[in-house]
């Protein structure tokens, strides 16, 4: 049930609001939208975390995905597609959200326009050396999805997720070998998309590598409020 707010939401005063993370592997793209739905009141939607659900239920999408994540490459357009349309038709999305980790092929973009005009696309950069770091420090929750990092945003207690108790884990994908595909297949396939969002007008540049969390944060919003 929608819960019943009684104050305007920041969609309820700037109409639909679709937004792209963009950025590769390790950029901070779900560490950043988490801090940014709450203050939009939107779902965030990562296919990344879409496709790690089903391959948890083994159904017939997560037993396609597995062999196409395990290596490192991207999961067919089709499969990916069909996953992410069913979600944005959910009531939850229809006034907006944010995309984490799609679109990752220019076919998906093109695909996404027949059903979605994006209004912010957030190019969040980061150097190659970063990346590498936070990747193998990053822990995941197993319930809740939540991001932490080893050494720059630790639980409070070893192995435990502070939002909801769950058991964090290392994602199979996140070991130097894998990390190494990934980048190599955001170089080739995804990189593309930041000409064709530029030539758009709707990406903003978004430096990644802050220190501060929040400072990125404060930099996204003031990108999407500033349109
Ligand atoms: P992520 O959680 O965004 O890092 O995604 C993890 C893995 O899921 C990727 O390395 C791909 O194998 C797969 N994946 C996620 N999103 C997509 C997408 N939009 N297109 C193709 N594969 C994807």
């Amino acid at each position: 049930m929608r819960k019943v707010l009684n104050f305007p939401t920041q969609v309820d005063v700037l109409g639909t609001m679709r937004i792209i993370i963009f950025g590769p592997p390790g950029a901070g793209k779900g560490t950043i939208s988490a801090s940014l739905i709450k203050r939009f009141g939107i779902p965030q939607v990562s296919t990344g975390d879409l496709l790690r659900e089903s391959i948890r239920k083994m159904d017939d999408i997560g037993r396609k995905a597995k062999p196409f994540m395990d290596e490192g490459q991207l999961v067919p357009d089709e499969i990916v597609i069909a996953l992410l349309s069913g979600r944005l038709h959910q009531p939850d999305a229809l006034q907006g959200f944010i995309l984490d980790g799609f679109p990752r092929t220019l076919n998906q973009a093109e695909e996404l326009k027949q059903f979605a005009g994006i209004e912010h696309v957030l190019n969040l950069k980061s150097s190659r050396q970063v990346i590498m770091k936070r990747l193998s420090g990053r822990r995941t929750c197993s319930k809740c999805n939540a991001i932490y990092h080893i050494t720059n945003l630790p639980p409070k207690k070893e192995g435990i997720c502070d939002k909801c108790g769950g058991a964090l884990f290392q994602r199979n994908d996140d070991n130097p070998k894998t990390i190494a595909k990934r980048l190599k297949a955001y170089r080739l396939q995804t990189m593309p998309l930041i000409k064709y969002y530029r030539k758009e007008g709707i990406l903003k540049d978004i430096d990644g590598e802050q220190q501060s969390i929040q400072k990125i944060v404060d930099d996204c919003i003031k990108a999407i409020e500033n349109g």
